[in-house]
């Protein structure tokens, strides 16, 4: 479905695309031990600018090391090859790339250790919105989010994704967009796919990341650009009810960007429409993105 690149970069060589395959018997189609990043390169002035790359690359080091996973490439060695790879295939539009970490072949053997066989890939691909429409309607998902007590979130691995796609197909199923996850204490930790920010009165709040959900380079990247446009950023317990109190609530998030939530479990959020706030910090992170604001040029790797 995501077919669009010539090649893959597949431990340290260019295979093509068709030819980029693993056996049957892979250890993480199994059991999931994988850990990944979702990155995006923005078209803009005749050049592609990779946000945060050394940032993602420098979390697939941190969620391998919680698994124990040896990642042979350093995260300057996967940024050259990002580059590499976004210049073999010609790519001047807008892209996603999915870098992943593996266990290849270690039998059914779960102790999986540094000495294990790990093999990482590269996949860069044309990509546009995420998420349709001018906002979205949520609901809280029946499931709660994992917690650092089993699979810990803070970990980018890919059997965390389960808990994610419960989620997707419950609210999909129910006519929503997308899904808001409570922790197991019963405070929102995040959506399925991002990360969620509330305004009351002009200031904004997040739940701390270090509860139950990914520490998000969107977030990370939303927060400071709150914060220099004189806004006060607060991280504190999110409980359920303010969802259906907020002025304005927002997701943050790679693929879906910034994107405003409009309803949540069919109560309307502030006026129904994108709010000024989460305007202003969409509107801000669309120029960032492109290389429209100077302050935040050294996020952004030219490709060509
Ligand atoms: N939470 C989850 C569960 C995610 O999958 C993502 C997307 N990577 C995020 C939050 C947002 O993280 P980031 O801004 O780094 O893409």
């Amino acid at each position: 479905k995501e077919k669009g690149a010539e090649f893959i970069w597949f431990d340290g060589k260019f295979v093509k695309w068709e030819d980029a395959k693993v056996p049957v018997f892979t250890h993480a189609l199994h059991y999931g031990t994988a850990v990944f990043e979702g990155i995006r390169g923005y078209s803009s002035k005749d050049n592609v600018f990779v946000f945060r790359l050394k940032e993602h690359m420098e979390r697939l080091h941190r969620s391998a090391n919680v698994y124990s996973l040896t990642v042979k490439h350093s995260a300057k060695e996967l940024s050259d090859a990002t580059v590499e790879l976004l210049k073999k295939n010609k790519m001047r539009e807008s892209v996603y790339i999915r870098p992943l970490t593996f266990v290849g072949m270690h039998g059914i053997d779960l102790n999986v250790t540094k000495d294990s066989p790990t093999h990482t890939i590269i996949v860069a691909f044309p990509f546009a919105k995420y998420f349709k429409g001018d906002g979205l309607k949520a609901r809280v998902s029946s499931w709660r989010r994992i917690s650092d007590q089993t699979t810990p979130p803070l970990a980018k691995a890919a059997g965390n994704y389960l808990n994610s796609v419960l989620a997707t197909q419950e609210c999909r199923r129910d006519g929503y967009d997308e899904s808001i996850l409570l922790d197991v204490a019963g405070n929102v930790s995040e959506a399925s796919g991002e990360n969620i920010f509330l305004v009351r009165n002009g200031n904004i709040y997040t739940p701390y990341f270090a509860d139950s959900a990914l520490e998000g380079i969107t977030r990370e990247s939303a927060i400071t650009m709150a914060r220099g446009m004189g806004y006060t950023v607060t991280e504190r317990p999110i409980p359920r009810a303010e969802l259906y109190m907020a002025d304005e609530i927002f997701l943050t998030g790679t693929a879906a960007e910034i994107v405003p939530v409009t309803s949540v479990d069919g109560h309307t959020i502030g006026t129904g429409k994108e709010g000024p706030v989460s305007k202003s910090i969409r509107q801000t992170y669309e120029k960032v993105v492109t290389g429209g604001v100077k302050e935040y040029t050294d996020w952004l790797t030219p490709v060509w």
